[in-house]
């Protein structure tokens, strides 16, 4: 084997990967390709190749473009409806041969709302990218002699893949060896059905895609089996590049909350022209033409102020802050909706192994036909000794020397030691029993050279069990050439057992040891212990995939091997927490059904005496038996990933909004079923990932409700704007409108001021109650239905009130104001007093909307200073306002003497103080509706 020995680039040559690979024997392949099967690539060749043929990414040619975002913020009917305002304003302006200067104004302000739009969603959709680079897949490859998990996008041509179920390929390849590979590739060719793949063939050059079965392609799946393969292509070289096809792997859909905002918009956009309609028709009907004017003026100015102009933005600057801190809680948002209705679960259905347990096994008990031992050590490290009899059992004990065997043989992980601790490749469950064999000083490198693997039956959860056929003679007197190991469920390799290892040979199993055998599974089961059976056949030919259930027959049974997953520790809080909150946690697990109840006793999921539902009871019910048991059932053992599937059904009939978490290629039916669908990060298969809605960077339950609590703060923060938002909405327009109907003459507001206050004055402190943390009740409270209006509750009661009293309060200034103002030198003076105490006010119900029921005073100030900051500014923006002469020229208002101002400080703050009376009363009113309950 060569290697460019170059250092530099531009002398390097490196390998052209435009060919016709599915023509080439993988041996050509490997030498164009300058590779090595076993070794994979030296480093100083990756780095080379990285920087030669780049990335592998493909360049993303979906997603929206900077114009196409910059346009749709024009195209936002609010925007259109301030346009026309614009446009009726200018052209009422030039009539009457004043400057159109609110025109202009309104028109800067939508060039500034659509320019701020534009950065504000591109700024999303930055976010959004770098979200998919945290959930971008991993690959495992062998570089330098060593087996080792990389990002995919560091693939280069010539890196040595490997391949398992459940892997979405990360590129093109040229198979090097399959055992009952079997691809999904729809992504690319379309064709639903799996597709078998073989690295002997040789093709034609004219083979159709969909035929280049020695070929993997980037982007589609694994379904079953393994495979080696050297990647010939990356990045947008790939087939899936060519095509320029991309799999999106975050999404940016409109939330529902988006949708019924924009049709929100739509409503507020539609009553506002029909409110413009009636003021000018029914003027000029009680008026005549005359004042046809300044109806039109009041009009338009209502127009404005009932649209609240500042309120998408703010919606999607909150849900991009919530995924941020939901990241940071180690939950990854793929879906943005899930946002918003994370707050709203009610049941969170969740896997065993790795998620409530720490996914770290240990080998603590085995159990042989005639032996029985415990197992001491920590972690992956193969130190630790045999209890009772050392010596004997680690060597002697033929039996147990075939069991530890079968633990080697039967196994796909990898154990390895880096800087001194010993890490795995692969399944947990696999690598604690390669750890148990090394206590004994048996190792894979040993083992596995003189005893090739030659055959398969993979793993599946449906399955419950794998088999593994070596090349070798492990059994005494055994004749036939081949061995076979099966490793799974125990009590389904025993059903598969005739015969028991006693002993060093076989003999008939009776059924006093069958049911001896239960029992001894049964007593590890109840200590909490994943346990797995052992057993071995000698066979003459190698099983094909479709004779499983032939080969997996007549076995010898070798023994139970239990192993340590102890739960993980902050997940019974987490599960309290849930309680708590009015949230179930429900464990589905494919573990055996007393190890599920030990570990769901020690968290609380389940108590002493609940019933615990198994697989095969499961496959008993109907649907509507099911969604009975359903109701009080909260542990499911041995269960498989269709039956997951109809659990989250019956949950979702039942009316419970459901998240659900899985991790293997079958669960994603599951997980898109359930309202809110869960991947693991780490342990979770490609498939699943793609299936998901929330990924969990740590695999952890405890996760999961953290990103609940940050789900109901993200939606009662957007509830707790938008009541502050539009109950001033409506205070504006009943103060536009009182104006004429108290014969105060002209318009209180311009249509330049209100957009002043809806985006700015409005704008800003709503975007900082955006960012208030959650209150202390917030998981002691049941979810809400994620179908309930955005009004519920009391929401729209509560802008309709405190709209009113904004007007009662503004009208009342008002009234005095213009007195005020006729008797002294400037009588428009009023306008600007009004304006101001709306300003001002908007800023005590900023303070005082902060908490529904605490008052402001028992609140941390700095708990969100973002709102202080935001009431000093736009108070700081407002006083330029009157104080500084060019604003107040271009905005029209008018100086205001301290005592003016004074007054409109002490208007304003009546509002803040009226929120806080009614806070006082509500509270005294619960606390008096509580103690007469209790009596
Ligand atoms: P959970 O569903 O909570 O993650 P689980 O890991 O037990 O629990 P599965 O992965 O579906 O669920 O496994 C189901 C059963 O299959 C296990 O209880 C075990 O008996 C058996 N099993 C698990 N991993 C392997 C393996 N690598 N080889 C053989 N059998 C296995």
């Amino acid at each position: 084997m060569s290697f460019p020995t170059t250092s530099s680039l531009a002398s390097a040559t490196f390998p052209n990967t435009a060919q016709p690979w599915h023509t080439q024997p993988s041996s050509q392949a490997l030498e164009l390709l300058q590779s090595d099967p076993e070794q994979g690539l030296p480093e100083s060749q990756i780095t080379q190749r990285q920087q030669y043929y780049g990335a592998n990414e493909l360049k993303e040619t979906g997603g929206r473009s900077p114009l196409q975002i910059l346009w749709e913020q024009f195209t936002n009917i609010m925007l259109v409806m301030l346009i026309a305002v614009a446009v009726v304003s200018a052209v009422l302006d030039l009539k009457n041969g004043t400057f159109p200067k609110d025109a202009i104004a309104i028109f800067l302000i939508v060039i500034l709302n659509g320019i701020l739009g534009y950065l504000q969603e591109s700024r999303a959709e930055k976010a959004l990218a770098a979200l998919k680079n945290l959930s971008s897949p991993k690959v495992r490859v062998i570089r330098n002699g060593k087996t080792e998990e990389i990002s995919a996008k560091d693939l280069v041509p010539g890196d040595i893949m490997l391949l398992e179920a459940g892997v979405s390929i990360a590129a093109d390849g040229r198979l090097l060896e399959a055992q009952n590979l079997q691809v999904k590739e729809s992504a690319l060719t379309g064709e639903a059905e799996g597709v078998n793949k073989q690295a002997e063939v040789i093709l034609n050059e004219d083979a159709p895609l969909g035929d280049r079965i020695n070929l993997v392609f980037q982007g589609t799946e694994v379904i079953q089996g393994r495979a080696k393969v050297l990647v010939c292509k990356t990045g947008m070289d790939t087939e899936i590049g060519h095509i320029a096809a991309m799999l999106q792997s975050v999404e940016s859909e409109p939330t529902p909350l988006q949708q019924r905002m924009s049709q929100l918009g739509n409503v507020l956009v539609s009553s506002s022209l029909i409110l413009v309609a009636i003021v000018v028709i029914g003027g000029v009907l009680r008026t005549g033409w005359g004042l046809f004017e300044q109806l039109l003026e009041v009009s338009l100015s209502m127009a404005v102020a009932v649209v609240p102009e500042g309120l998408p933005a703010v919606v999607t600057v909150t849900l991009a802050i919530g995924t941020q801190r939901m990241v940071r809680r180690n939950a990854l948002i793929r879906k943005l909706p899930a946002v918003e209705t994370l707050g709203s679960v009610t049941t969170i259905c969740s896997d065993k192994t790795g998620t409530l347990t720490q996914n770290k096994m240990v080998v603590q008990q085995v159990q042989t036909g005639c032996q029985s031992f415990q197992v001491t050590g920590e972690g992956y490290a193969p130190i630790g000794e045999f209890i009772p009899d050392e010596e004997r059992y680690k060597t002697e004990y033929q039996d147990v020397q075939l069991l530890l065997r079968a633990c080697v043989l039967c196994n796909d992980a990898l154990l390895q030691e880096k800087q001194g601790s010993w890490e795995i490749i692969g399944d947990p469950t696999e690598g604690a029993l390669l750890s148990l064999a090394g206590k004994a000083g048996i190792y894979q490198e040993a083992l596995t050279p003189s005893l090739p693997r030659v055959g398969e039956i993979p793993f599946s959860s449906e399955r419950k069990r794998m088999s593994v056929v070596v090349e070798g003679v492990m059994l005494p007197e055994q004749e036939p050439p081949y061995t076979m190991f099966t490793k799974g469920s125990p009590e389904l390799i025993l059903e598969r057992c005739t015969h028991v290892i006693n002993g060093d040979r076989p003999q008939p199993l009776t059924s006093e040891e069958r049911e001896n055998i239960l029992f001894q599974n049964d007593q590890m089961a109840m200590q909490g212990l994943r346990v797995l059976g052992f057993a071995c056949r000698a066979i003459e030919e190698i099983p094909s995939l479709e004779s499983e259930e032939i080969a997996e027959q007549q076995l010898i049974w070798l023994g139970l091997v239990g192993m340590l997953d102890a739960p993980r520790k902050e997940v019974k809080g987490a599960v309290l927490r849930c309680r708590e909150a009015g949230i179930r946690a429900i464990m589905i697990t494919g573990d055996h059904q007393l190890t599920a109840q030990a570990i769901a006793y020690d968290l609380g999921i389940a108590q002493p005496g609940d019933q615990i539902l198994t697989g095969r009871e499961l496959e008993r019910f109907n649907q509507s038996e099911l969604e009975e048991k359903v109701e009080q059932v909260s542990v499911y053992a041995r269960v498989s990933p269709e039956h997951k599937l109809r659990i989250v059904r019956a949950l979702q009939n039942r009316g419970k909004f459901v998240a659900m978490t899985g991790d293997g290629v079958n669960d994603a039916p599951a997980l898109k079923q359930a309202d809110i669908g869960i991947a693991m990060g780490i342990t979770g298969t490609d498939v699943s990932k793609e299936a998901s809605d929330m990924i969990l960077l740590d695999d952890n339950f405890a996760t999961i409700v953290a990103a609940t609590e940050e789900g109901r703060v993200v939606y009662s923060n957007i509830r707790r704007f938008i009541k502050y938002i539009l109950g001033s909405n409506i205070g504006e327009v009943l103060v536009i409108a009182a104006s004429p109907l108290l014969g105060l003459g002209g318009v209180p507001l311009s249509p330049l001021q209100i957009l002043w206050m809806n985006l700015v004055t409005d704008g800003l402190p709503a975007l900082a109650l955006a960012m208030e943390p959650a209150e202390p009740n917030v998981m002691k409270r049941p979810p809400f239905s994620p179908r309930e209006s955005i009004f519920a509750r009391g929401l729209g009661l509560y802008m309709v009130r405190i709209g009113i009293i904004f007007a009662i309060l503004t009208i009342g200034l008002m009234v005095w104001a213009y007195n005020h103002a006729q008797a002294s030198g400037d009588p428009q003076r009023w306008k600007t007093m009004v304006f101001t105490t709306l300003c001002l006010a908007q800023m005590g119900h900023a303070l005082a909307v902060r908490s529904d029921n605490r008052l402001t005073i028992q609140l941390n100030p700095m708990s969100n200073p973002y709102v202080l900051g935001a009431i000093t500014l736009t108070t700081l923006l407002q006083l330029l306002l009157i104080y500084f002469a060019p604003l107040r020229n271009f905005f029209g208002t008018h100086w205001l003497s301290f005592t003016e101002l004074a007054i409109c400080f002490g208007f304003s703050a009546l509002m803040f103080v009226w929120i806080e009376i009614e806070k006082i009363i509500v509270n005294a009113f619960f606390v008096s509706q509580k103690t007469s309950s209790k009596l």
